[in-house]
């Protein structure tokens, strides 16, 4: 099975058991899977958001849907070079932070009831039904949560890397890539992964023509 399937099942079980929490009311066993996330983030980086995210899942599915259509979405302030946001979407980053961290405290401290994980869910799903997948996955809390991990080095076991002598700078894996985590590298020409906001996804492994990207 190759890991883009895997990927899919994976994607799958993980919302079904999401949608059955919800049900149950037992949310609060998301929240154990966002720690392991993070911790499994020093290790392969985020594939929580890649693997496990509810909204990841339905903005995969929702993606294919506008391809198959050919409707064309934006992404707002999201022309990154080498990795850096521009300063609109450092804003919305730092507010949606703010605003989901310090309403879960909040909330919590005065007693109040509310999901704020099925609330994000659902808001997160709702925005990429208008701007392109990418600009949620920068302006996602949980996402820049788990880029903090992901981007710590010298513990990564494996994360997804080109090969300098393979690449010809074709550009295919940018144009697939569904968080602009691909760059020109120092030279202009052959790429280079910002591990930190890559979703391990293999979308880039599978296009590239001259299999210059590995996973190791
Ligand atoms: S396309 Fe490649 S670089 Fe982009 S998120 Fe997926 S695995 Fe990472
Ligand atoms: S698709 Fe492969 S060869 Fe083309 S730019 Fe990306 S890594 Fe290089």
């Amino acid at each position: 099975m190759n890991r883009r399937r895997a990927r899919g099942i994976v994607q799958g079980v993980f919302l079904l058991g999401f949608f059955l929490l919800l049900t149950l009311r037992r949310m609060q066993a998301w929240v154990i899977l966002l720690g392991l996330g993070l911790l499994l983030g020093v290790f392969w980086g985020r594939v929580y958001c890649g693997w496990v995210c509810p909204m990841g899942t339905v903005m995969r599915f929702e993606t294919w849907i506008y391809q198959k259509f050919g409707i064309k979405r934006k992404a707002p302030g999201m022309k990154h070079e080498n990795g850096k946001n521009r300063g609109f979407v450092k804003i919305l980053q730092l507010l949606f932070l703010v605003m989901f961290f310090g309403g879960m405290i909040t909330t919590q401290r005065l007693g109040i009831r509310v999901n704020l994980i099925v609330i994000l869910v659902g808001f997160g799903v709702g925005v990429s039904l208008f701007t392109k997948e990418e600009f949620w996955h920068r302006i996602c809390p949980h996402g820049l949560v788990m880029s903090l991990t992901a981007k710590i080095k010298g513990l990564k076991l494996k994360k997804m890397t080109v090969e300098k002598e393979g690449c010809i700078g074709c550009g295919q894996c940018d144009r697939v890539c569904p968080n602009l985590s691909i760059t020109a590298d120092k030279d202009g020409k052959t790429r280079r992964i910002i591990t930190k906001d890559c979703l391990v996804c293999f979308e880039c492994e599978k296009v590239c023509p001259t299999n210059a990207i590995y996973f190791r």
